[in-house]
């Protein structure tokens, strides 16, 4: 008997775990795959040596969370170790130019006062005011949704920042991103580089809510940097597990849960696909997407039908594809040497082409020009590949999970297992024109198409990278819907964590440190 099963060994709910255990609380996670991770794992997927970030790869959000802050000794003594980016991101643009944010605030103010001296002096001022904005925006951002904890941080920003402040803050997290950036700069490029961050999540520049993602991003990296797993990105997952048997903490790998037990209307153990069946005497915790929660590991209740209806019509973002390479040299950007220092390079050369993108993929139509980010790992961590090699780590973004036909009208099916290879030419020929010869200097590739990203991890449906799109209607008190944003949901005993709840996707140990806190107390 534990006191909590956890089902799914995501960051999410080793976090939930992790808290726990440190409490007391036997624990015990189960988790599918055959390794722990969800969204989260490295391995060699093109040649020896060459260590990839399968899906995660940016841990910012993991390096500065609070659930860091409380456990930082506990998971470096377990293995956990970063290392930052000094050139962060930056867009090539097609009349080969570039435009990139690095530590140096100066370079970047220069490279931006290029295109616009105004927008060069804006971006220094953002950046002098988001020193003093950044603690109550990630208040804000840190607390249960709604919570004390959300009062207290509005209150605290209402003193140190005053009645407007608040206003335009939540004016900021309701406006478009082309609304914000055209309010604020003038160079179509910078307004690019940095609606770029929408497109991570799903917010093409003209959707309500995006604003916050084109603004948050690129001042947090700014500021805070982008930070790599140091060797991999799951040198989080493997600290946590290594923290979490050391306090007595179990791992069950590789079988899944099938249903979750009810008696008396509580939820008290979970049942395995080999049979096991694993009591849970406080709680079981789910980091698994609601939908195969309440669509598939319960017995349907009458008593919840109204809530099962809207939870199952909880809406996914759009498909994104990963392609990793093992490469013998950077990319040669056309752009600038340069460009070969930085984390990502985005491939997203304006507005009106991210607004394409976004139009045709959601209309089912594999995209004629993807919008694409390029991870170049090993420029911050070599030792992710042997000496003088290189990886890449290519994000499709945004695919249609279901392929109805493609925009450039020269690929015929609709199988992803069968036309991811011929839809990853395209994407190489769309890189080589940024950066030529990348092709010739390719050493292994792998492809995982949204419908392989589902397979890994049945939580990506439709290779949704975000767990459920994270429009408004999605997010914030809306996450995963009005009335059960705090993680509880209709059955007794039964918690959700993940990307499914707020603060969303993301690998910011948010909703399982969160939960964790909730069901046992402060670390
Ligand atoms: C391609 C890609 C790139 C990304 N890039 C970044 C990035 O650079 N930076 C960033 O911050 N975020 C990024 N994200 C988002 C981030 O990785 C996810 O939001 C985050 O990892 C989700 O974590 P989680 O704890 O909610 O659950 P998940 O990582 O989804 O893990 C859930 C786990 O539950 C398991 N599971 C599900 N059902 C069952 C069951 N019935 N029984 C047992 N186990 C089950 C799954 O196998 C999985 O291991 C990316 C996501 C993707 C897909």
């Amino acid at each position: 008997m534990y006191d909590a099963v956890v089902i799914g060994a995501g960051h999410n709910g080793l976090a939930a775990a992790v808290h726990l255990s440190a409490k007391g609380w036997k624990v015990a996670v189960v988790e599918q795959a055959a390794e722990p991770g969800g969204a989260v794992k490295t391995r060699e997927v093109t040649l020896p040596g060459f260590r990839h970030d399968l899906y995660a790869m940016n841990l910012g959000l993991f390096a500065g969370s609070p659930f860091l802050a409380a456990y930082r000794d506990a998971l470096t003594k377990h293995g956990l170790a970063f290392v930052d980016a000094a050139d962060r991101f930056a867009t090539a643009f097609p009349d080969d130019t570039w435009l990139g944010v690095s530590q140096d605030l100066d370079a970047t103010a220069q490279r931006i006062a290029v295109f616009s001296p105004a927008d060069g002096q804006r971006w220094r001022t953002m950046v002098s005011e988001f020193a003093a904005d950044a603690p109550h925006i990630f208040g804000l951002l840190g607390s249960p949704m709604p919570s004390w904890g959300i009062v207290r941080a509005l209150w605290k920003a209402y003193r140190a920042r005053g009645a407007a402040w608040l206003g335009d803050t939540a004016r900021l997290m309701m406006s478009s991103a082309r609304t914000f950036l055209d309010a604020n700069f003038q160079s179509d490029k910078l307004k690019a580089m940095m609606a770029a961050w929408g497109m991570h999540l799903d917010f093409p520049p003209d959707m309500a809510g995006g604003a916050l993602f084109a603004y948050l991003e690129s001042m947090a990296e700014q500021s805070f940097g982008i930070a790599l797993g140091k060797g991999g990105a799951d040198t989080i997952i493997r600290a946590m597990a290594n923290c979490l048997a050391a306090q007595g903490g179990e791992l069950h790998l590789g079988t899944a849960v099938e249903r979750i037990e009810i008696s008396d209307g509580r939820a008290n153990a979970v049942r395995l696909a080999d049979g096991r069946v694993l009591e849970a005497r406080r709680a079981v915790i789910a980091n698994v997407h609601p939908k195969l929660i309440f669509g598939k590991l319960l017995t349907a209740d009458s008593k919840r039908t109204a809530f099962d209806r809207r939870i199952l019509s909880f809406r996914s973002g759009p498909g994104t594809m990963m392609i990793h390479l093992a490469l013998s040299s950077l990319p040669d950007w056309r752009a600038g040497e340069a460009l070969q220092r930085f984390s990502y390079v985005h491939l997203a050369p304006s507005l009106e082409a991210m607004a394409q993108v976004y139009t045709e993929a959601m209309g089912g139509l594999l995209p004629n020009q993807p919008v694409l980010v390029v991870g170049q790992p090993t420029a911050i961590d070599p030792s992710r590949a042997p000496e003088r090699r290189h990886i890449l780590w290519v994000q499709v973004r945004v695919l249609p999970a279901k392929v109805r036909g493609d925009a450039a009208e020269s690929i015929s099916g609709t199988n992803w297992d069968e036309i991811k290879e011929t839809y990853a030419d395209r994407v190489i020929e769309q890189i080589e024109r940024y950066a030529p010869g990348l092709a010739a200097n390719i050493l292994g590739r792998a492809v995982l198409s949204p419908l392989d990203l589902e397979r890994d991890n049945p939580n990506l449906i439709g290779g949704d990278s975000l767990s459920g799109s994270h429009h408004l209607d999605q997010s914030f008190l809306f996450r995963p819907l009005a009335g059960w944003s705090r993680y509880k949901t209709p059955v007794n005993g039964l918690y959700l964590c993940g990307a499914a709840t707020w603060p969303g996707a993301g690998v910011s140990a948010g909703s399982g440190f969160m939960l964790g806190k909730m069901l046992a107390g402060r670390a």
